[in-house]
């Protein structure tokens, strides 16, 4: 099977460029297959390798890069927000036309539940850790709003742009990782404590959870007391000790359920889907696990979007050890351009033939605006030499 080649794009480096300009190069010049464009994003704060980019800094709250589609929102009480640097266009309708022409294909991402623009807008709709902190840049996923408007969001991309495929994102809860660390005062994390404070414990988590197995409220009750325990007696000690007593069983079936509604999501928002759907892999919600990964994510979808370095590719380690048993042609696999294989020609170009040998759905190059020129160089050849190769 020849490999298709996609490269990862931000609207804003593409308009920015001018889109005549920016996808005639991708398609002629760089010679990918297709682009995936960002429909939805966090916040972002972007400086910019490249020139001709006159703006060497781009800077966005999370929003919308598309224009929605009201009719698809009726009955939605969380809507998409065009961020404010489109003016009005309608900066993804604008980008497939031109692709269209290029002869491109176009695949969008949606960035689920992460942004502190949208969490201000809907509050009631956060998450919320177990020691009471209402999250400021994370939605909830099991919050049923929150499920209704991503449902609404797919419904209308997928309807009103002819993509290829659809690729969901950060569909996940809050973790620790989500604070700003410079103005967060705590003792060293254990790291179960940090797990724990990577639970939501939201009314709807707890309720939804109660219908199912173990009791929220009970399981929010013993989170509370290990998390106290750890403040308690942090740095007095053994930490070994300390961070086996935190365990809790039923805190493990809680987050066992929470997946759950994660999986379930997928599937409701596949059956909305007018396209195919994508889901891009995150540890935060799902096992580092082969058989895992294929019997409850791939089954549900049209392909799993996993970066290279997951399967063990370039210099770092897999965390996917038995990649071998997922299948090659339901995942679509995203090589950084920040990997260091990408620095010289000669290896960016061996990384990705063995890639495409693999049999993978596709491989993307990520991302399109963080690019140096000679980044770009190098995955033109490296296109360039796998389809001859493997041929
Ligand atoms: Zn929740």
């Amino acid at each position: 099977m020849q490999p298709q080649f996609y490269m990862y794009c931000y609207p804003w480096d593409l308009e920015d460029e001018g889109l005549e300009e920016s996808i005639g190069r991708l398609a002629g010049e760089i010679g990918v297959d297709g682009i995936n464009v960002a429909a939805t994003t966090s916040e972002v704060l972007h400086y910019r390798p490249r020139k001709p980019l006159e703006k060497r800094v781009f800077k966005t709250e999370a929003g919308a890069h598309f224009q929605p589609d009201k009719k698809f929102y009726s009955s939605c009480r969380i809507k998409p927000h065009p961020a404010a640097w489109m003016k009005s266009r309608n900066a993804l309708e604008r980008i497939v036309k031109v692709c269209e022409k290029e002869k491109l294909k176009v695949r969008a991402s949606i960035n689920c539940c992460v942004g502190r623009a949208l969490v201000e807008r809907y509050p009631f709709a956060a998450c919320v850790n177990a020691l009471g902190v209402i999250s400021e840049r994370v939605l909830c996923p099991t919050h049923p709003d929150v499920r209704e408007f991503l449902a609404a969001m797919v419904e209308d991309l997928s309807t009103n742009y002819g993509l290829e495929a659809l690729e969901i994102r950060e569909l996940r809860w809050e973790d620790v990782t989500d604070h700003n660390e410079n103005e967060v005062c705590r003792p060293p994390w254990l790291p179960v404590a940090a797990d724990l404070l990577s639970h939501c414990f939201c009314s709807s988590c707890r309720q939804a959870v109660s219908a199912q197995s173990v009791g929220g409220d009970a399981v929010l009750q013993a989170a509370t007391a290990r998390l106290e325990e750890w403040l308690d007696h942090s740095g007095t000690e053994n930490t070994k000790d300390r961070s086996t007593l935190l365990y809790d069983p039923d805190v493990l079936e809680y987050s066992m359920s929470m997946r759950g509604f994660v999986l379930e999501l997928v599937s409701e928002l596949k059956q909305r889907a007018k396209c195919e759907l994508a889901v891009r892999y995150s540890a935060r919600v799902f096992p580092a696990d082969a058989d895992f990964i294929q019997e409850h994510l791939m089954e549900r979808i049209d392909a799993v979007v996993v970066s290279s370095r997951m399967l063990g590719d370039g210099a770092t380690e897999s965390t996917l050890d038995s990649h071998v048993s997922l299948i090659p042609s339901k995942l679509d696999v995203i090589k950084s351009v920040e990997q260091t294989d990408t620095s010289t020609m000669q290896a960016l170009v061996a990384s990705t033939l063995a890639l495409a040998e693999r049999g993978y759905r596709s491989i993307s190059f990520s991302d399109y605006g963080r690019a140096h020129q000679h980044t770009l160089d190098a995955i033109r050849q490296a296109i360039r030499f796998a389809r001859r190769e493997t041929r």
